[in-house]
């Protein structure tokens, strides 16, 4: 990431950033984050001085506790790798702390303690009794067997499990950490413990704890989310031109729930390139890439003839009408938004965390384009896995109808909190100021009532 730039910050919220900003040198991730919701908090904190008295926010950009670790497996040439694993378990005064697992190279102390962070208060807006927290490490799956992969989560959760518990902190998948890696973390925490604590972890198999809708659930939240912003503005989805970054766990369940709403979805991309098919991508020949066989999204051009890949290129090249984005941080910048604007685009729903970087963010409300923030739109992922937690401690399990039903009505009740929200603090509309408030109230509350703690 390049030197950021960040707006004045006044008062209460300013010295408290400048006091983030010495303690926490080189992580631009991690400042970026704190930046965007303490510069949402001005009207909140003028209704309610008591909480800057409290040292509310001092105390809530301080992780209550940030574990690093070596860990070392063994690869199938016999070698030994190092990586290194994270977990930052930020805040828990409204549960256990709850928020995934990231393996990808570009992971690091900056990168957790944002996405810890951001899961504070998108977890606080579910409404449900969940902290925030988040780890990974710099491992890459990418390209590794099968075999390799499950040493490295073996030998990651021999050091992590001590830190766990389903009352204590439940991690779950991230980029890089699906139903596989969730398994091989089960069974190695279930072997060290020789406890069946279903609770410890989400995001798993159906046959042994997991949740219906889990799987579907952060992409089909976030098109939940979108199509209530389009409904309170009087449009739908039905024949919208979308493009989704990404073709991961998030990307693949969000086209799969645009289109069954009427979008065509014209491009989605990998790291490596995207692909671009006018007549709507075939959900079963993506699906087929990258969820059986760990394939690159350059194989979609080559099976279905007409559409076309541009290897290297940003995904948000291609013209379209909604937006969202589903891959990583700061993937839109403010040369990316103007050129999305100046092409037709209208409404942007964040899949990923903090994809949109705050130039695009301000470009968009300049003009217009209906915005929802990640924290809001994508928190139907960590939403489920509460239910999961929910049916793992009662020993049930939910149909998958009645579970999708539980998440559409928490997609539309965060929207609405967020939208009354912006309204009582004197900004309509604004999806960022109202997720941002509503989450840090409700923390707010908590951390108030347990004293200084
Ligand atoms: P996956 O690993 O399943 O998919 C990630 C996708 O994004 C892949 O297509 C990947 O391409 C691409 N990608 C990842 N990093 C980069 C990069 N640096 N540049 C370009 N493309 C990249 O992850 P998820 O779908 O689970 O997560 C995607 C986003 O959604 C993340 O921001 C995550 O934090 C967020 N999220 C996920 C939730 C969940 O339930 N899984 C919940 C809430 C938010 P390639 O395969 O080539 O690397």
């Amino acid at each position: 990431m390049t030197t950021q730039v960040f707006a004045d910050l006044h008062g209460h919220a300013g010295t408290t950033f400048a006091e983030v900003l010495r303690r926490n040198p080189g992580e631009p991730e991690f400042h970026q984050a704190v930046h965007e919701v303490l510069e949402s908090l001005g009207a909140a904190l003028a209704k309610r001085p008591e909480l800057a008295d409290a040292a509310l926010l001092e105390r809530l950009v301080e992780p209550e506790r940030q574990l690093m670790f070596r860990v070392p497996w063994t690869d199938d040439t016999g070698r030994v790798r190092v990586n290194r694993g994270f977990r930052v378990e930020f805040n828990g005064a409204l549960g256990p702390y709850k928020g995934g697992l990231r393996f990808h190279p570009s992971v690091n102390l900056s990168v957790v303690k944002f996405l810890g962070f951001e899961q504070i208060f998108k977890n606080a807006l579910t409404g449900l009794g969940i902290g925030g927290g988040k780890g990974g490490s710099d491992f890459d799956p990418k390209g590794r067997s099968d075999a390799e992969v499950m040493r490295f989560c073996q030998s990651f959760m021999t050091e992590l499990y001590r830190h766990l518990g389903e009352h204590t902190d439940v991690p779950a998948g991230d980029i890089g950490v699906g139903g596989r890696e969730i398994g091989y973390l089960f069974g190695q925490y279930r072997r060290i413990t020789n406890r069946y604590e279903t609770g410890v972890l989400t995001g798993k198999g159906l046959g042994w704890g997991g949740s219906h809708v889990r799987t579907e659930a952060t992409g089909y939240g976030c098109v939940y989310f979108l199509a209530e912003m389009l409904r309170v503005r009087g449009e739908d989805l039905e024949g919208r031109r979308a493009v989704v970054s990404g073709s991961g766990n998030v990307s693949i369940f969000a086209i799969e729930k645009a289109r069954e709403l009427g979008a065509l979805i014209v491009a989605c991309s990998d790291s490596s390139g995207y692909i671009v098919d006018d007549k709507g991508i075939d959900l079963e020949i993506l699906k087929d890439i990258k969820l059986n066989r760990r394939g690159r999204i350059a194989e979609y051009a080559e099976r279905v003839p007409h559409a076309r890949y541009v290897a290297g290129g940003s995904v948000w090249e291609v013209p379209c009408d909604v937006a969202l984005p589903c891959a990583t941080q700061n993937e839109i910048d403010g040369p990316t938004a103007a050129h999305l604007i100046k092409h037709g685009l209208t409404a942007v729903a964040e899949g990923a965390n903090m994809p949109c970087d705050p130039d695009a963010v301000h470009l968009f409300r300049e003009a217009g384009v209906a915005f929802a923030p990640g924290k809001a739109s994508n928190a139907g992922g960590v939403a489920t896995s509460a239910l999961e937690m929910a049916q793992n401690a009662a020993r049930t399990s939910w149909t998958f109808t009645d579970t999708d039903t539980r998440l559409g009505t928490i997609m539309r009740d965060i929207h609405a909190t967020c939208l009354e929200t912006a309204a009582e603090h004197g900004d309509e509309g604004n999806y960022v100021l109202g997720a941002n408030i509503a989450g840090f109230l409700r923390v707010a509350e908590a951390m108030t009532a347990f004293g200084v703690v």
